[in-house]
């Protein structure tokens, strides 16, 4: 591990000053995994009667984990650890731990306890709202609570908000830290004109995969089964891990050995499980690579929710969809289940698995719709949280940007503005880190594959992930925040932050399959 200074403090003397803060951190952080479990068990286990009490053991552990959180004996703790390592390189292991202490406590200071519940409570009831208009598919059931959210988003920005930073850009550095609108406004205008043509020319192109290969009668048990194949020989620690069935496929921490995962099965859909697997799966990867000993500190957490969909991404797509992956893969899968794929060639089932096509609903898109689903979440929250739209008329600015985009109309609102849980829960901002993890994965893949040469693919092809995951774990994973995501894959790539290496590689997808 790297620790020390530029300023030659003997490395003793500095374990030492930051050791109070350290163990307050690691209490916190403790009482805040006690969440992540019942978190889990909520999603997974819980039957349903036990909602109410749940909601109070949440509720009372939040309280309990932001006291703590802000306790002046760790304000203390962390004024004097930031005294201890003045001088040091910005990262260095103790200024890490630092810089990323201060970041946290403050955020959690600047936070009134009022304005945390008001909107644990408000968002309480957003989701019932939420949930409810989705099942009429009537936004404009769903419109005044999300004025109420918005209300809170803005109230959360003047608190935690700098000299000069805007409301959004406030709410983006919460999940992107260092992340700017201007930046992230760079990045969508430099991906979607070429998207958005590259869409257009698959459509024209007059190719199209068998669209049934992945609708047939998948076996629930053998989409299990070969999804556990799979985590396993990506890497994925089963003594250190676990894979469950959930309504919305997730992946949590519940503390330094305990990284589980959760899929979902449809009788017809193994794409769904399969390549969702691959997904939680290279979170979780994320994840068990972090370093155990730096639990609760800036050094043992990931970077950003950016740099952790970045990791999901390079395995279910760059790797995942990949013609030496299904090298090894296809006869797995096609001998698992028997009948339903005997009539299947390896190359149309890789080419149904690399589909490009314009559909409404973001968790169903393919990787290059996918970030212009996102880019419309993108312009929308921006607009909703300065003003500029208004929550009634989202419906119809849904519409009009989702036919500019990709050419279609959703059915109604369900399948509309409706569609995702993320605004009923307050999580303004999120969005943009979906497109950020797709473009970081892309660059931080072209990189190993620089490092690692193309005995990658041969690799792949026995089924042998080890030198990819070693890769990423040095690199990447080891790191925890030392570094801001884009600033890491900068320096891991060696070349500036850019879309390049994700245009790279969507448009040779294309070229390949659709011959455009
Ligand atoms: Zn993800």
């Amino acid at each position: 591990m790297r620790r020390g200074a530029e300023s030659g403090t003997p490395s003793g003397a500095m374990s030492d000053a930051l050791k109070p803060l350290i163990e307050g951190l690691r209490e916190a952080a403790t009482l805040n995994s006690v969440l992540f479990a019942l978190e889990w068990d909520e999603q997974t286990q819980m039957p349903p009667g036990g909602a109410e009490h749940r909601a109070n053991q949440k509720a009372l552990l939040a309280r309990l984990t932001h006291e703590k959180a802000t306790a002046p004996a760790l304000g203390e703790a962390l004024a004097r650890a930031e005294a201890a390592v003045t001088g040091f390189a910005p990262d260095a292991d103790d200024a890490v731990i630092v810089r990323q202490a201060r970041r946290a406590y403050d955020r959690a200071v600047k936070l009134p306890g009022s304005l945390v519940e008001e909107t644990a409570r408000v968002t309480a009831h957003a989701h019932h709202a939420w949930v409810d208009a989705r099942k009429h598919a009537d936004a404009a059931r769903f419109a005044p609570w999300l004025a109420r959210v918005i209300d809170l988003c803005q109230q959360k920005a003047r608190c935690l908000g700098a000299e000069g930073q805007s409301a959004y850009d406030t709410l983006v550095d919460e999940y992107e830290p260092g992340a700017t609108t201007a930046e992230l406004n760079e990045v969508f205008g430099t991906l979607k004109a070429p998207l958005v043509a590259l869409v257009a020319k698959v459509g024209a192109s007059g190719r199209a995969p068998r669209r049934d290969l992945m609708t047939r009668a998948f076996a629930v048990e053998v989409q299990e089964r070969v999804g556990r194949i799979a985590a396993e020989k990506l890497g994925y620690d089963f003594a250190r891990g676990r894979l469950d069935v959930s309504v919305h496929p997730f992946s949590i921490t519940l503390g330094p050995g305990d990284s589980r995962i959760t899929t979902r099965y449809h009788a017809n859909r193994f794409g769904d499980s399969f390549f969702g697997v691959l997904h939680e799966t290279g979170h979780a990867l994320y994840e068990q690579g972090l370093l155990p000993e730096h639990f609760g500190t800036g050094l043992g957490e990931a970077a950003s929710l950016g740099l952790h969909e970045s990791q999901s991404r390079l395995w279910e797509n760059l790797v995942g969809r990949s013609r030496p992956f299904w090298a090894h893969f296809w006869p797995i899968v096609r001998d698992a289940f028997g009948a339903t794929l005997a009539d299947v060639r390896e190359e149309e089932f890789l080419f149904a698995a690399n589909d490009i096509r314009p559909s409404p609903i973001r968790v169903e898109a393919d990787e290059v719709t996918y970030n212009l689903h996102i880019l419309l979440r993108f312009e929308i929250e921006q607009a909703l949280i300065s003003g500029d739209l208004k929550p009634h008329d989202v419906d119809a600015a849904w519409n009009d940007k989702l036919r500019a985009l990709l050419g279609i109309t959703p059915r109604d609102a369900a399948e509309g503005c409706l569609q995702d849980v993320h605004w009923s829960g307050a999580s303004f901002g999120y969005f943009p880190t979906y497109t950020l993890g797709n473009l970081y994965g892309a660059q931080l893949f072209e990189a190993a594959r620089r490092d690692l040469g193309d005995g990658l693919d041969v690799d792949f092809a026995r089924g042998d992930f080890s030198a990819l995951r070693g890769w990423l774990r040095k690199h990447v994973h080891a790191h925890g925040q030392r570094y801001l995501a884009k600033d890491l894959v900068t320096r891991v790539s060696g070349k500036p932050f850019s879309a390049d290496a994700f245009l790279r590689h969507v448009n040779s997808k294309a070229e390949t399959w659709f011959g455009v």
